[in-house]
């Protein structure tokens, strides 16, 4: 019989995998089921970007690169940290990585040691805990609440932090609950992070997608200090609507990013070549289309929100970034007879045919989380079926 090994015993699989299986097996048997658990734009990649792909192979560029990334996107993703955040970086201080998440994977490896640290804030995005534990570290939670607009305070970090803090995680905007943090916030942090000498993780794959006038600011940029003690992570599956082509990136200290790249070495060779062609193009070529993929994004929250809020029991902020809604439902799962709000999912899905993510997965179980990256015929059907479900069984 096999054995697996201790280290994937604890495994959680990924919440929206279930209510996705459900959702797609009820497809199947022919009920119209509008899926709202999307994690990417619902956007083609834009044509300037499969060209360079599709030339880049034409032209032979088929084999394996150096492994953490083809020199010319490094130069590319430096251009881009200058053209954006102002922030200058050499090439030993960039990693080219299999998307965002494969970046932070590598990261968890050769940061943490048996019983290291990060402090991860509630609510969270689901693979950030499971990276930790899988790297033999310990998640230690902050909750943010709705009260405090689902963002952590410098007291509540001060006091996480521990002689085994290695890292904390900042993620703005934020996957699940799409706020920003603000200038002065990030300082407070950043300041936190200074007198306890600790490492920040920046998760910016979100970046681009920002409304109402808000600003993206990364922490990398608010000091000497707070560059030192940064890595960014970020890549072009959002901002450029390329999910699928598996490129992120790591920017900061040398020593990391070597030892980050000597692991991937061994795993992944280098990422797929056609895809950091692609990733060149996205960087260096024209950038209309990632300014009116986020239009789009804005609009569908301007229209989506209002409706949202207002069926009673749902219990919402408004995002500033990413494109995700995360009401707190629990009033709603409450007054409609559910135990509890991963019940009243499941009942969206098999009575409304609305499918949502519980926000039991990211460690915020009083709420779900609804994407609007999807049409907006969609998006107002959904929104109708789960306010007529929420009324019938008031
Ligand atoms: N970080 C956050 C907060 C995300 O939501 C995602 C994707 O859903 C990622 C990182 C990973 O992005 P990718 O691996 O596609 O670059």
């Amino acid at each position: 019989m096999i054995k697996l090994a201790n280290r994937v015993q604890t495994l959680t699989p990924s919440t929206t995998l279930a209510i996705t299986a459900k959702a797609n097996e009820l497809k199947a048997q022919g009920v119209d089921i509008i899926g709202l658990g999307a994690g990417e734009p619902d956007y083609n990649t834009p044509e300037n970007i499969l060209q360079a792909a599709y030339k880049s192979m034409m032209e032979g560029k088929t084999k394996y690169t150096p492994a953490g990334g083809l020199p010319a996107l490094k130069e590319a993703i430096i251009e881009k940290l200058k053209r954006d955040q102002q922030l200058t970086y050499a090439p030993t201080e960039v990693m080219v990585g299999v998307g965002a998440k494969h970046v932070l994977y590598t990261l968890f490896q050769v940061l943490l040691d048996k019983g290291d640290e990060v402090i991860i804030p509630i609510p969270y995005w689901v693979s950030y805990p499971e990276q930790v534990k899988l790297a033999e570290g310990v998640p230690v939670y902050i909750e943010a609440t709705a009260s405090q607009n689902y963002k952590i305070s410098p007291q509540q970090l001060s006091e996480a932090i521990t002689d085994r803090t290695k890292a904390v995680m900042i993620n703005t905007p934020s996957n699940p609950t799409g706020m920003i943090y603000s200038k002065e916030e990030l300082q407070e942090l950043a300041e936190v992070c200074r007198e306890k000498d600790i490492l920040i993780i920046s998760d910016e794959i979100y970046e681009k997608l920002i409304y109402d006038g808000a600003e993206h600011v990364s922490i990398a940029t608010l000091s000497e200090d707070a560059k030192n003690r940064t890595i960014i992570v970020n890549g072009v599956s959002k901002s450029h609507s390329m999910t699928g082509w598996r490129i992120g990136y790591a920017a900061g200290d040398s020593k990391l990013i070597k030892a980050m790249t000597n692991l991937a070495s061994h795993s992944t060779s280098n990422p797929t070549t056609t895809s950091q062609y692609a990733a060149i193009e996205a960087y260096n070529g024209p950038q209309e289309a990632v300014e009116e993929m986020r239009q789009a994004f804005e609009s569908r929250l301007e229209e989506i929100f209002p409706k949202l809020e207002a069926i009673p029991g749902f219990n919402v902020i408004r995002p500033q970034g990413a494109f995700y809604l995360l009401p707190d439902v629990s009033e709603a799962a409450e007054k409609t007879g559910f135990a509890s709000v991963d019940e009243f999912v499941e009942a969206l899905l098999t009575e409304a045919n609305v499918a949502v993510i519980p926000g039991s997965g990211f460690g915020a179980p009083s709420t779900i989380r609804l994407s609007y990256a999807t049409s907006l015929e969609a998006l107002n059907e959904a929104v109708e079926r789960i306010g007529k479900f929420v009324s019938e069984r008031w």
